[in-house]
């Protein structure tokens, strides 16, 4: 199964993705998560992408369709598509690459949240510098031993660009690049939409039944 999470930036796509990951032995892919890995190591991609990356605007299509091909092409199936496509020309790449290798997408899942929860949960995450895990001060705090519950990592990182600034900057290309994806999808006939505002178990069975 090969599935696509959308929506805006703090929809709780990596929070899913994570989830899907244990519990159904699935692949996250993220793009975002891929960029700030060569951004971090200081690749000379990753020097480029920097600057774009901390405004909150989009990299390009043919870097990030080139990560995404590199990892599919490293092969394997049962992928979760994780901030990629963003675009209409990314949407079209990842349908060339599926299908290249004999694989269809199954689902688009949506995950929809109004704007100022974005902002409220967005301003309030950070993760966990060992495993990525995702915390936030409101719904799911840090453990009070100071530990990440999944691996134990006592570091925890804000993301450069979880302000409130870079967040306009984020919506914005949401709204205008990335959300002609939904109609898209619709049309191919793979999109289901979830309420993403819920509490984290209560998304993820809407999610469970959105893919049944
Ligand atoms: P994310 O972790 O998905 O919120 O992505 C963080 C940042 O990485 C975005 O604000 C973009 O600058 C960049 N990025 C991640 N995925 C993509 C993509 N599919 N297309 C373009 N830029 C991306």
């Amino acid at each position: 199964m090969n599935i696509i999470l959308l929506g805006p930036p703090g929809a709780g796509k990596g929070t899913q993705a994570r989830i899907l990951e244990t519990e159904r032995g699935l692949t996250q892919l993220s793009t975002g998560d891929m960029l700030r890995e060569a951004k971090d190591s200081g690749t000379e991609m990753g020097k480029m992408v920097a600057g774009v990356m901390a405004r909150g605007e989009l990299v390009t299509d043919e870097i990030v369709i080139g990560l995404i091909r590199e990892k599919l092409a490293a092969g394997g199936s049962g992928f979760i598509f994780d901030g990629f496509p963003r675009t209409l020309a990314q949407a079209d790449a990842l349908g060339a690459l599926l299908e290249e290798m004999n694989q269809t997408l199954d689902k688009v899942v949506e995950l929809r949240v109004d704007d100022e929860a974005l902002v409220a949960r967005i301003t309030a995450r950070s993760t966990c510098g060992s495993c990525g895990e995702v915390y936030n001060d409101l719904t799911k705090p840090i453990p009070a031993d100071g530990k990440c519950s999944n691996c134990g990592g006592t570091e925890f990182k804000r993301r450069a660009d979880d302000n409130e600034e870079s967040l306009k900057t984020r919506l914005m290309a949401y709204y205008k690049q990335t959300s002609p994806l939904i109609g898209y999808y619709y049309a191919k006939g793979n999109h289901a939409a979830v309420d993403g505002l819920g509490e984290i178990d209560a998304v993820k069975a809407e999610i469970a039944i959105a893919l049944a």
